[in-house]
């Protein structure tokens, strides 16, 4: 592949997501401690320094709990949604040392690295998934969405990589732990995408071309890796497509670097 998604932290307790291509790296969210994000990044053999960008997708702990400290200690850009700066400021006034702001669905380059954005339908100010082009190519990030509309299905069609929210099994959700306003929360359009769902969404795009699906963002209490696995298998297999032979199928796990 010529553009590389390695998730560093996936899921409730953090998300972090290194996108690579060319000679540029950038940081999908920073939702964990700078310390342990920087320590992921040692990992790989990358510095805060080698980071082109940091791009965030909303303004939930999970994605920004790192990015006060990030901003006082590195000069990194940021960049969000007006939304997203908005609500961000509001928590933390370190924050807006640097404000590129993009419009969703207008692209614009960093580095090697074309970087387009669409909106995604979840209970924050101004939510969005990311797509990267370089050199012909394209991968997609979509986590935290109640459902996928049409617009994000184009948005998503024609990636050789992506990495797609499996939050949740409809049944653990139910009889789970949650109060019922959570997992009614969850199970909103404006929630988190569940096993079944993504599997739908990935059925679709292996048809039109996808190779490496990466499953993401699965919650601790309501999913396991091996029913968000076995769902989005499944649902290739129905369609003639060998999850173990031609594509690849991974389930990204909260942490991908334990010390
Ligand atoms: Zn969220
Ligand atoms: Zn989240």
């Amino acid at each position: 592949m010529r553009i590389q998604i390695t998730p560093l932290f996936s899921g409730s307790t953090g998300n972090c997501i290194l996108v690579q291509a060319g000679g540029t790296n950038v940081l999908v969210d920073a939702g964990i401690t700078a310390k342990a994000l920087t320590g992921a990044l040692a990992q790989t053999g990358l510095r805060m320094d080698d980071i082109a960008a940091v791009l965030i997708t909303h303004e939930h702990a999970d994605h920004i709990k790192g990015l006060p400290v990030l901003v006082k200690k590195y000069s990194t850009p940021v960049y969000a949604t007006e939304g997203t700066w908005r609500i961000m400021h509001g928590k933390f006034r370190e924050i807006p040392k640097f404000r590129p702001v993009f419009v969703p669905d207008g692209a614009f380059y960093i580095g090697d690295l074309a970087v387009d954005s669409f909106p995604l339908s979840h209970d924050a100010a101004q939510p969005v998934g990311y797509a990267f082009f370089h050199m012909g190519e394209k991968a997609s990030i979509a986590t935290d969405t109640g459902y996928v509309s049409k617009g994000m299905i184009r948005a998503l069609e024609g990636s050789a990589t992506i990495l797609l929210e499996s939050n949740h099994d409809p049944v653990m959700l139910q009889t789970g732990p949650y109060p019922g306003i959570l997992k009614r929360r969850v199970a909103s359009r404006k929630g988190h995408l569940s096993n079944e769902d993504c599997a739908r969404v990935v059925a679709h795009l292996a048809q039109c071309g996808t190779k490496q699906v990466i499953l993401g963002h699965l919650s601790m209490k309501n999913n396991t890796p091996e029913l968000a696995y076995e769902s989005t298998f499944r649902a290739l297999q129905e369609i003639n497509i060998d999850p173990e032979n031609g594509l690849s199928l991974s389930v990204a796990p909260p942490a991908l670097f334990t010390d």
